[in-house]
């Protein structure tokens, strides 16, 4: 494993970060769930994806020919850290780049790539994404969302739930079912729903945060044309497998860089015995700890990056990172709690409040990314069976 970047990496960084010091938003927008949740905030997120967009820096990795730049994956790497260096958001439409985009590109017609891929890069199709439903989280093979052909179009009926930015969405990347006789995860298929088809409901539900980022949806009787069928009907499942890799991929890459860094701000801030913290023994084993696990979460993170700059899709090693990156945020959150005391569980609208709230946030909020895109029992599951060969 080669450690350094190229000449030519060292130059794109350059560029990258010369375009990002002139265009980067004054108030910067966040891709927080207030973001989500608050339309001006919003507003400034979907303004920011458009200069992003303009700029060139949105899919960057894509194909030309669907509106991407055609970089490399090392460029685009470099783009996302520059990103989080500045602690800027990557855009508005988050699951349309990460994970409809890419299965689409992977698994849809030519019509439907000419159709979409663009118009998710733009951000003028915002996408969510439709697996969860009350009965079924885990085990999505057992969803009851069903789909009935009829004529030229499906009629489906049923319920999802947790379906984030479905709210804001125009689309969903819509999982059904198609054949109640086969075995479970073979009578699945994968839809492209124009969220505003009549029998469409959409409804926000409210986090512990106070934040409404996420939706339960209602389907009664919609028509969706069977043109808008992703991949081979009943081969849902490995259209599935292939959205779900990328959202793994994608959660792994949270920024638990940036959270050790404010975490070792808040040591030297914070007193304990009379002295810094970050002068206690007890402290600095903890922040050492945390320090390894970050290097061994990148390290790990890189040689899976070396097998995808080989070609590879991104494989069932995505659960490393987004089973480590989940667990070390919520921890982090945790070990600034009593490294702060009380303080850090002022509300952030408070004159009282440490860090804007960022600690309340972040333990409030950090338990739900141990659950959104696989929890992190089911991701063990998988590091076991596909990973290490064990048995069941
Ligand atoms: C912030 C957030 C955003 C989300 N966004 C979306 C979205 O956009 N679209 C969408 O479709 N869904 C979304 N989800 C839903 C998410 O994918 C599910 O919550 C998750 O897959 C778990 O399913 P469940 O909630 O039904 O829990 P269950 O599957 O009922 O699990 C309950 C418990 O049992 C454990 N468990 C289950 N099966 C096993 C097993 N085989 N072995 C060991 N333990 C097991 C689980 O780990 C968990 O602790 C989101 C969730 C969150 C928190």
């Amino acid at each position: 494993m080669d450690f350094d970047y190229t000449p030519e990496e060292q130059r794109f960084r350059k560029q990258v970060r010369a375009w990002l010091g002139w265009h980067q938003p004054r108030r910067r927008a966040r891709l927080e769930p207030g973001a989500l949740t608050d339309d001006a905030e919003w507003q400034r997120l979907v303004d920011w994806h458009k200069t992003l967009y303009a700029g060139g820096w949105i899919g960057l990795s894509w194909p030309k020919e669907y509106g991407g730049r055609g970089a490399t994956l090392m460029e685009q790497i470099i783009f996302n850290q520059e990103l989080g260096r500045r602690k800027l958001p990557a855009g508005c439409n988050v699951l349309g780049v990460m994970m409809a985009g890419p299965a689409i590109m992977h698994w849809g017609t030519e019509e439907q790539k000419q159709r979409h891929l663009r118009n998710i890069l733009s951000g003028d199709e915002i996408w969510c994404e439709g697996l969860s439903e009350p009965g079924s989280g885990s085990d999505l093979a057992s969803l009851q969302c069903r789909a009935i052909p009829d004529g030229d179009d499906f009629v489906v009926n049923g319920q999802k739930v947790w379906t984030t930015l479905a709210h804001r969405s125009r689309w969903i990347q819509l999982f059904v079912r198609t054949d109640t006789e086969a075995i479970q995860h073979q009578g699945l298929s994968c839809l492209l729903v124009d969220v505003q088809s009549p029998g469409v409901t959409v409804r926000p539900l409210r986090q512990i945060t106070g934040e409404a980022e996420f939706n339960e949806i209602f389907f009664e009787d919609v028509r969706v044309p069977k043109a808008n069928l992703l991949g081979p009907l009943n081969a849902g499942w490995q259209v599935l497998i292939t959205t779900l890799m990328h959202e793994r991929a994608g959660i792994g890459e949270l920024g638990s860089e940036q959270i050790i860094d404010h975490l070792l701000e808040l040591a030297r801030r914070v007193r304990r015995d009379g002295r810094p913290a970050s002068k206690d023994g007890y402290v600095r084993q903890q922040l050492a700890q945390f320090a390894i696990e970050v290097q061994a979460r990148k390290l790990n993170g890189l040689r899976s990056l070396t097998k995808r700059l080989k070609g590879a899709p991104p494989g069932p090693e995505g659960s490393i990172g987004k089973l480590a990156a989940t667990e070390l945020t919520q921890r982090m959150a945790r070990f600034a709690v009593e490294l702060a005391g009380p303080q850090a569980l002022v509300e952030k609208d408070s004159p009282f409040a440490l860090d804007r709230g960022r600690w309340l946030q972040s333990i409030l909020r950090s338990p739900a990314l141990t659950i959104a895109g696989g929890t992190s029992e089911v991701n063990r599951n998988i590091i076991a069976e596909r990973i290490l060969g064990l048995p069941k």
